[in-house]
């Protein structure tokens, strides 16, 4: 029987990166709603871990499988780190990259700095461990691509954004396509592989 991990999400986006990156593994990984978990709970920690934690405990307690949860969010240097752990909740969804853009309208090229940041939280019986990911770019001038979701629109890697990256393309150098490989080498050095 395939190991049974239980990611706290019910993001097709976010199980579809894990599962991709975990299937190696022979892992199967649920969403909370198909392990029977109905929790959503407050997000009320500082950091992206603590964040983190609250929602892997509370699926863990729900459930009582290995359970993963990510907390991510865009950091802009001009806005001294901020939306950061506020990223859901910077804008209505879909104006996020508008507001930004807007904020940022007289910011000079040098100053546009960005860093979308990832923790991801494994938790069993044993405890928990963490587990983080980057990635370093800029804020554009404008929105471009139609790939992804959020803050990819503006997310400037190279002469690029994020959403006219492919899923692949996203995947190998994005903040929680790092930290799920990360999570891979750890249970793969666990699991004795
Ligand atoms: P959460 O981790 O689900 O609480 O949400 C973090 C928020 O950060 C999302 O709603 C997005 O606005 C933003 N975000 C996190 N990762 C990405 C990404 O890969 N691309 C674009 N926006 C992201």
């Amino acid at each position: 029987m395939k190991t049974k991990l239980v990611m706290a999400t019910n993001n097709a986006n976010k199980l579809r990166e894990a599962r991709e990156i975990l299937a190696p593994l022979g892992i199967e990984v649920l969403s909370q709603r198909e392990a029977g978990a109905d929790c959503d709970p407050d997000e009320n920690g500082a950091t992206f871990a603590e964040n983190a934690k609250i929602k892997a405990q509370a699926v863990f307690d729900a459930v009582g499988l290995p359970t993963i949860a990510d907390d991510s969010g865009l950091c802009v240097d001009a806005l001294g780190g901020a939306p950061g752990v506020h990223s859901a909740r910077y804008a209505p969804k879909g104006q996020e990259c508008g507001k930004l853009l807007g904020e940022l309208k007289d910011v000079p090229e040098s100053e546009r700095g960005a860093a979308f940041r990832c923790t991801i939280c494994y938790m069993d019986g044993n405890g928990h461990t963490e587990f983080t990911g980057s990635c370093e770019g800029r804020i554009g001038y404008e929105q471009r691509g139609s790939n992804g979701f959020g803050y990819d629109p503006v997310f400037m890697v190279g002469d690029k954004t994020m959403a006219e990256l492919s899923a692949d393309e996203k995947n190998s150098i994005s903040h929680r396509g790092a930290a799920l490989r990360a999570l891979y080498r750890f249970l793969k050095e666990r699991n004795g592989d």
